[in-house]
């Protein structure tokens, strides 16, 4: 087998484990010596295979003690269904999402995917059914090709083709000299934010898990580049359960539902239009932030 994945296996299976929370992703190098993972129950199960129904049942969480930043969120996501998380920043939309994957225990309350406790599922299973698509995405250095693989060896490279083709990637890997043999990183070609971004997608589309998390950019792209972009995150999300951490406008406007949090918790939900024909919280953040 091939030397180079053994490191990127051994990062991979760190950064699966890693408890700290989404922020953690982004600085692989600090991961390497953090605490161990969380354990898993002595009766935890693998899951096979999930539909993706998730629920937050009386969930609570605090970071520290003594200060509560969720209190008893009642939460029901269908199967397929895209949420888009908005509100000021602060509110929770972040640690609501890293509550999923378990990046962090939730101190009261449970959370379910398909009716089963997520503490009852192995830690590994659980988080092979979650995907997590975000802006800082880690990139180590190698190749394209290893990078949309992330350790999966058992990737084709039909496979793989298939997922640079569904994020916007091909037309850039063919026009690098050396295409998916391309090394990226420190000592290789530099990618760009948009191109980083459609990496991340990529590997989504390999991984083809049936929940996703997708913690949106906030920082400016192209208008052609942010519209690729945006097409292939919504085919991505396509037939998955999709939570979005939602800073753009027209993911929050297709999304099949606003979840608008703030520091109470779930202030009010609904479409973009039953929203703004209801006049509260969300149309007016709306007024405020997309109006001129
Ligand atoms: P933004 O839109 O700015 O990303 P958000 O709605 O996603 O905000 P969170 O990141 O979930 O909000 O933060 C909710 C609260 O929890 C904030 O008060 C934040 O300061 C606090 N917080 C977030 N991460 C940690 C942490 N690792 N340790 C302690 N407090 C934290």
């Amino acid at each position: 087998s091939n030397i180079f994945f053994r490191p990127i296996e051994k990062i991979n299976a760190v950064i699966e484990s890693y408890p700290k929370g989404i922020a953690g992703f982004k600085r692989y190098l600090e991961i390497m010596d953090t605490e161990p993972e969380i354990a898993d129950a002595p009766y935890a199960k693998d899951v096979d295979a999930v539909k993706g129904e998730i629920r937050y049942e009386g969930v609570s969480f605090s970071y520290d003690e003594g200060r509560d930043i969720l209190k008893g969120i009642n939460l029901r996501i269908y199967a397929g269904e895209t949420v888009a998380f908005v509100g000021p920043s602060g509110a929770g939309k972040t640690t609501i999402c890293s509550l999923l994957p378990r990046f962090y225990e939730v101190t009261g309350g449970r959370i379910t995917i398909d009716g089963i406790d997520i503490r009852d599922m192995k830690l590994q299973s659980l988080r092979k059914h979650i995907g997590i698509v975000q802006q800082d995405v880690f990139l180590f250095s190698g190749t394209i090709r290893e990078n949309i693989a992330y350790g999966d060896l058992s990737a084709s490279e039909e496979q793989i083709w298939e997922a640079a083709r569904r994020a916007s990637l091909e037309d850039i890997i063919r026009s690098l000299p050396n295409g998916m043999d391309t090394v990226i990183g420190e000592r290789g070609v530099k990618l760009s934010g948009g191109q980083k971004q459609r990496l991340s997608i990529a590997r989504m589309f390999l991984k083809n898990p049936p929940i996703l998390i997708l913690d949106e950019a906030t920082s400016a792209l192209d208008t052609e580049t942010e519209a690729l972009i945006q097409q292939s995150l919504s085919e991505l999300s396509e037939g998955r359960t999709t939570l979005v951490i939602a800073h753009r406008l027209t993911t929050i406007k297709n999304a099949d539902r606003i979840i608008v949090v703030n520091k109470e918790g779930i202030a009010e939900q609904g479409n973009h239009q039953e929203l703004i024909t209801s006049g509260g919280i969300y149309s007016r953040l709306h007024e405020a932030q997309y109006s001129s």
